[in-house]
């Protein structure tokens, strides 16, 4: 089965829609009143919809619909009578979520009608709760509507070991980067998991990269290691944390940060600080913070790990399980890659480390024996990476200004790889 993007005006689509209506007509038109619905299914409204082939031939479809600024509607969804059975519209409704993730929704939300029981049963299995009947169908008691919190992965700073567009710094990618803005400029290397509200690594525009992405709420802050282009950003603790009236009133922070990683990384982080001694220490003075060492913790329905890359363990890699999903997160210092089951068969690969191409910005050849080779992986490295581990995917992340490469170079670049992407700021990972 091919499962295609397309919109409201294709006529695959709008065909598939008919037959639906069709089928409502007969299994539950005689006992409701269905023209009243008819107004709340307007196809030219439908910007993203999903066409499901069996060769050529359209077995099925749905669609998504802005309902407001946080929550996303599913419409449409229907798979011909001699398909139903074969999981299929559960994946067309999982693409549909993962599309929706994509374009920054919170939730999805859904009507049905009790009488149609299969098609609730396959909502229940995705996750879907039922709700209180919403907008127009508050009156119809023969609605059933349900929701689900749609969580991901946010990529929050794809950037390198300076940000791009670089201070000053007049290059093409630089150059674009300032007049366009995001996802042309990154932010230095970050990430954020939804719903656990874990936060990977603060580079120093770190709050540009929370506000970008509408971050709403940080719980912990785990470290991968403690080079500064990943903790030079660690006053974003003050900026998310202290209350400067309260505390000068002697009202303490009551709800502090946890931030955590592995006991060596956190020992070599409460290293870095002022001629006032440790930052980490007067954090966790303050009462804004609580250190943990930490290999794994359970959090939302997550399992993340902590491996360490070397035996010393100043790096670590996150292993992330999450809503059946594996996603492992190595940003950087990660050659040699460590070797763990663990890695195996994950959905994707989140690595930094990787130079993309051998003529980098300004014309700059990286020879064979270029020591930066020794530090940092190819991409035909990284692809013998994901074969190794039957990876299904991998981002690249941590994309240094270096490069020479711009937002729309890496898009034409992805078109000529398979099984690799990569990031940006804001791409979002659905779990
Ligand atoms: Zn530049
Ligand atoms: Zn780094």
């Amino acid at each position: 089965m091919d499962y295609i993007r397309t919109d409201g005006k294709n006529k695959d689509f709008i065909e598939n829609c008919r037959l639906l209506d069709m089928d409502l007509d007969r299994r539950v038109g005689r006992q409701i009143k269905r023209e009243k619905y008819q107004k709340f299914n307007q196809l030219d409204e439908i910007r993203e919809a999903i066409v499901v082939y069996d060769g050529d031939k359209p077995i099925g479809g749905g669609a998504i619909r802005r309902y407001d600024e946080e929550n996303i509607e599913l419409k449409r969804v229907f798979v011909h009578n001699e398909y139903q059975g074969r999981g299929i519209g559960s994946k067309l409704v999982s693409l549909l979520i993962e599309w929706a993730a994509e374009l920054g929704y919170r939730r999805m939300i859904l009507e049905t009608g009790e009488l149609l029981a299969e098609s609730c049963a396959v909502y229940k299995k995705l996750g879907f709760e039922v709700i209180p009947n919403y907008g127009p169908y508050v009156d119809m008691p023969e609605s059933l509507c349900m929701g689900k919190t749609i969580k991901s992965i946010i990529i929050l700073g794809s950037g390198g070991c300076v940000s791009t567009p670089r201070p000053c710094c007049n290059c093409r990618v630089c150059k674009q980067a300032r007049q366009k803005g995001f996802p042309y400029a990154r932010t230095g290397c970050s990430l954020f998991i939804e719903g656990a509200n874990i936060l990977i690594d603060t580079p120093e525009d770190i709050n540009d990269a929370l506000n970008h992405a509408d971050v709403r709420k940080v719980e912990h802050i785990f470290y991968s290691h403690c080079d500064p282009d990943h903790t030079m950003g660690m006053r974003v603790i003050e900026q998310l944390k202290m209350d400067w009236l309260a505390d000068s009133v002697g009202k303490k922070q009551d709800d502090p940060l946890e931030v955590a990683s592995l006991p060596t990384i956190l020992e070599d982080i409460k290293q870095q600080g002022t001629k006032y001694g440790s930052a980490l220490a007067y954090y966790e003075a303050k009462g804004l913070i609580r250190t943990k060492g930490i290999r794994t913790v359970q959090k939302d329905n997550m399992v993340i790990d902590l491996v360490p890359v070397d035996a010393e363990e100043h790096v670590a890699v996150f292993v992330i399980l999450a809503g059946g999903k594996k996603v492992i997160y190595a940003p950087c210092d990660v050659k040699p890659f460590p070797q763990s089951e663990q890695f195996q068969d994950a959905d994707v690969l989140i690595i930094g480390n990787t130079i993309v191409g051998d003529v980098l910005k300004d014309g700059f050849v990286l020879e064979e024996d270029n020591p930066l080779r020794g530090e940092l992986f190819t991409l035909d490295e990284i692809d013998a990476l994901r074969r190794q581990y039957g990876m299904k995917e991998v981002i690249i992340t941590h994309l240094e200004e270096d490069w020479g490469k711009t937002y729309d170079d890496y898009k034409k670049l992805e078109g000529e790889l398979k099984f690799i992407r990569f990031a940006y700021d804001g791409m979002r990972i659905p779990l």
